[in-house]
């Protein structure tokens, strides 16, 4: 029995694609796929494949992302961002419009890149050395963001929901999923979507001492507790995390709006 013959509507699949092959995604087309979220690191196959723990893993996921969006399937990409391979991320950007933008005839043919940090939670708190400070990732994340848009792809923080100041630019961030969903949370009663969200990403950030004068606060649920905590552990010394500031821009332009108030 298909989903497609169930009369489910929309499928996604969680995948890093390595078994993705042009046969099998024929057959998850038929089946009812609608979109494949992929979990595709780094262009460098050194970082991607110490990041996955499997050797030539690069080759085959990017293999498996072709046979998806051959067969027709929406495909969304996930790199989960770390020390490893954060600063290369711009450039991570690039090899995803050189590889795919012949696939799309002219289109980049990917729905979203998701623009995930690393969080502190389950297993990978126990690699605290993989894990970027904010400050560290922002240059990186804003320069990947302009890259993409030049691009045509679409980006999002909607995984991972990321603080806005580390997105760059006003555009990036009125386009995020953050964003949104505040606007539409101070517009009336959330829906059942804002309700999940709610419960499983707004309870678990928090606003801190740079908040108060930012021009996002009320657009922005801050940042993740759990790297708050690992922010305070590092002011006290014990730790590499720190409290976003955002970019030399931002500041400037949060200072100013803040003083013409
Ligand atoms: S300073 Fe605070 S409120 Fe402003 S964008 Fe960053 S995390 Fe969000």
């Amino acid at each position: 029995v298909t989903a497609r013959e169930e009369g489910i509507a929309r499928v996604q699949m969680q995948t890093n694609a390595l078994l993705l092959t042009p046969e099998r995604a024929c057959a998850l087309r038929a089946a009812g796929l609608t979109s494949a979220f992929v979990a595709y690191h780094s262009h460098l196959p050194e970082i991607q494949d110490r990041l996955t723990g499997r050797k030539d893993s690069g080759a085959r996921t990017l293999a498996g992302i072709k046979a998806a969006i051959r067969a027709g399937i929406p495909v969304s990409l996930n790199p989960v961002l770390t020390r490893l391979n954060v600063s290369h991320f711009p450039d991570f950007i690039d090899h995803l419009a050189a590889e795919l933008g012949p696939l799309g005839h002219g289109r980049v043919p990917l729905e979203v890149v998701c623009v995930t940090l690393m969080q502190p939670h389950g297993r990978a708190a126990q690699n605290p050395a993989l894990l970027p400070s904010y400050r560290e990732a922002q240059p990186a994340i804003a320069e990947a963001v302009q890259r993409a848009r030049g691009h045509g792809i679409a980006t999002d923080t909607h995984y991972a929901s990321l603080p806005l100041c580390l997105l760059g630019d006003d555009a990036a961030i009125q386009a995020s999923l953050e964003f949104r969903e505040c606007r539409a949370l101070r517009q009336g009663p959330p829906g059942a979507f804002l309700e999940e969200r709610l419960q499983a990403v707004i309870a678990h950030k928090v606003q801190g001492p740079p908040c108060t004068r930012c021009v996002h606060k009320n657009f922005c649920h801050g940042v993740w507790r759990a790297y708050a905590k690992r922010a305070a552990s590092a002011r006290s010394g014990r730790g590499a995390a720190r409290w976003p500031t955002g970019s030399e821009e931002q500041r400037r332009w949060t200072d100013t709006r803040s003083s013409s108030k």
